[in-house]
């Protein structure tokens, strides 16, 4: 395989690790796929295979299974004490720490975006995330409940780890995706199969050495590459599975709803969005302008919570656009192994076609392009950072999510909330949403309104280890981070003893 010129950017740990045959793994062991397939990995930045990794399919998934079902059951994990438990948690996270760097450079090879944004962003915040989740493994308990009846009965609860789950990611935060799903369920004691998305599978491979590495026992943590509709599929009907955890599109959430209902496994998601960010005329524009360029481009826009409709009263519409217009056209465009890189290539070209496809959709409907829309360079999947303005609310820009550094611009002139929050709500998604002013009773009343999982004010992008992340409508069901993602992973039983 001709290695394209990227990897010479690679530090020392990340070329040794691309340069290693890759396996699957299950149950403590490194093996190759039962019906031996490979899948090519392509470097976005120039649209060459650098890697493969196995094609692991239906009987590769049964293994893992079989392989977490005893681990969960029989093995040394269940009869661990929480604390031991959670050591291993923040040994991983130590783990991860100490190879950030590598880890950064393989997130930014696989998926293309900047590294300094992988390493400040996806694993510094994944290390953080294994450690507060690792302080949840001794705290995980039921409660004593007082009946209310007057049944004769001492009745408490047991909270439980609910036992093998399946984690399927997707490619835009591949680490910090998978991360976020495996923290809080190794702190509640479960054991998993991993998905990672067929596009971006490297860093899971990795986190597996990692967990190798920290000593957890065999079969707690195994990892699966494949494609979706066969490894994903069959992880999602699996009839073993007690869980599954899909972070996606709306579109495959609903699959796998489908998948799951043959064994009733619960079933948590994290889908699209298609976020508001309502600008008024109070707004602090040296705050507002960074803020909503980071809301849309930061990872070119391919980002669930991406702040991608601008709501912008008219009467500061011209210094927020002028201003927004300066900031996309000061962004360095390269790959993302360099660290001066802010806007990377889209992942693949299917999603650089995608994007494409929804800017010319959009001005064929009537949008005005005030910025950006072309390609960048000669090779890889590069996308100018891209403002449409004069867009409505029937426009596919407007309704749809694109997934890419596409912002779509409506300005409003009424003072009252009402009519813009109106609009903002006008979708099916419901992931994350904000608003610039200086009112601080506006602010709080905005933040009421709107119909997201997470709304900022005077910020978009608001995220911490502490904070639950989700969505309404059709952003999702149930929340990850904070106690809440315990709450996912955990099972409650009541226990009443005779008096
Ligand atoms: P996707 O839905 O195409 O794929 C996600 C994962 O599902 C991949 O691992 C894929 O292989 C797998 N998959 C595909 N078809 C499947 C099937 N039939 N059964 C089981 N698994 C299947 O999404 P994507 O293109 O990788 O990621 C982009 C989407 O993810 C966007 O819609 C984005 O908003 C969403 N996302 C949401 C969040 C969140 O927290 N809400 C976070 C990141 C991304």
């Amino acid at each position: 395989m001709n290695a394209p010129v990227t990897l010479q950017r690679l530090g020392a740990d990340a070329a040794r690790f691309v340069a290693k045959e890759k396996k699957l793994y299950i149950d403590g062991t490194w093996v190759p796929a039962m019906e031996g397939g490979t899948i090519d990995v392509i470097d976005p930045a120039t649209g060459k295979a650098f890697d493969r990794v196995p094609e692991g399919k239906a009987a590769d998934i049964d293994r893992a299974v079989a392989a977490a079902r005893k681990a969960f059951d029989d093995g040394p994990w269940a009869n661990m004490t929480p604390a031991d438990r959670g050591k291993l948690v923040w040994k991983l996270g130590d783990l991860v720490e100490r190879h950030a760097d590598e880890l950064a450079e393989l997130e930014a090879l696989d998926n293309g975006k900047p590294v300094t944004d992988a390493r400040n962003g996806d694993v510094a915040f994944s290390y953080e995330l294994l450690r507060y989740m690792a302080g949840w493994s001794t705290k995980i308990c039921g409660q004593t409940i007082p009946l209310s009846a007057g049944a004769p009965f001492h009745a408490y609860t047991l909270r439980e780890p609910v036992g093998v789950c399946g984690q399927i990611v997707p490619w835009n935060f591949s680490f910090m995706m998978a991360v976020w799903k495996v923290a809080p369920a190794l702190a509640a004691g479960c054991t998993i199969v991993l998905k990672p998305a067929e596009q971006t599978p490297l860093t899971a491979l990795r986190l597996a050495e990692l967990v190798e590495e920290a000593g957890f026992p065999a079969g707690v943590f195994n990892v699966v590459t494949g494609y979706g509709e066969t490894a994903g599929a069959a992880l999602a009907a699996h009839p073993d599975v007690d869980k599954v955890a899909f972070t996606g599109s709306t579109e495959v959430g609903k699959k796998i709803l489908d998948a799951a209902k043959g064994n009733l496994k619960k079933v948590s998601l994290e889908l699209g969005g298609k976020s508001p960010m309502i600008v008024f005329a109070d707004a602090d524009p040296a705050v507002a302008i960074p803020a909503i360029a980071y809301g849309i481009f930061y990872n070119m826009g391919q980002t669930c919570t991406a702040g991608t409709r601008l709501y912008v009263h008219k009467d500061i519409a011209d210094t927020i656009l002028t201003g927004l217009k300066a900031f996309a056209e000061s962004m360095s465009i390269g790959v993302g192994l360099d660290p001066k890189t802010q806007i990377g290539p889209l992942v693949s070209q299917e999603q650089f076609d995608r994007v494409s496809a929804y800017v010319k959709a959009g001005l064929a409907d009537g949008a005005k392009l005030y910025c950006g829309g072309n390609r960048a360079g000669t090779e890889g999947y590069f996308l100018e950072p891209t403002i449409l303005t004069e867009t409505t609310s029937d426009m596919s820009v407007v309704k749809e999510e694109i997934f890419g550094p596409v912002l779509v611009v409506a300005t409003f002139d009424d003072d009252d909330i009402d009519s813009v929050v109106k609009e903002a709500n006008n979708s099916i998604y419901g992931l994350a949403g904000s608003v610039f002013t200086r009112d601080v009773s506006r602010a709080h009343k905005v933040a009421k309104k709107l119909k997201a999982g997470t709304v900022g004010v005077n910020t978009h992008h608001v995220i911490d280890p502490a904070l639950p992340f989700g969505g309404f409508n059709q952003s999702g069901w149930g929340r990850e981070q904070g106690y809440e993602a315990i709450l996912l992973y955990t099972e409650v039983k009541s226990v009443g003893i005779a008096l």
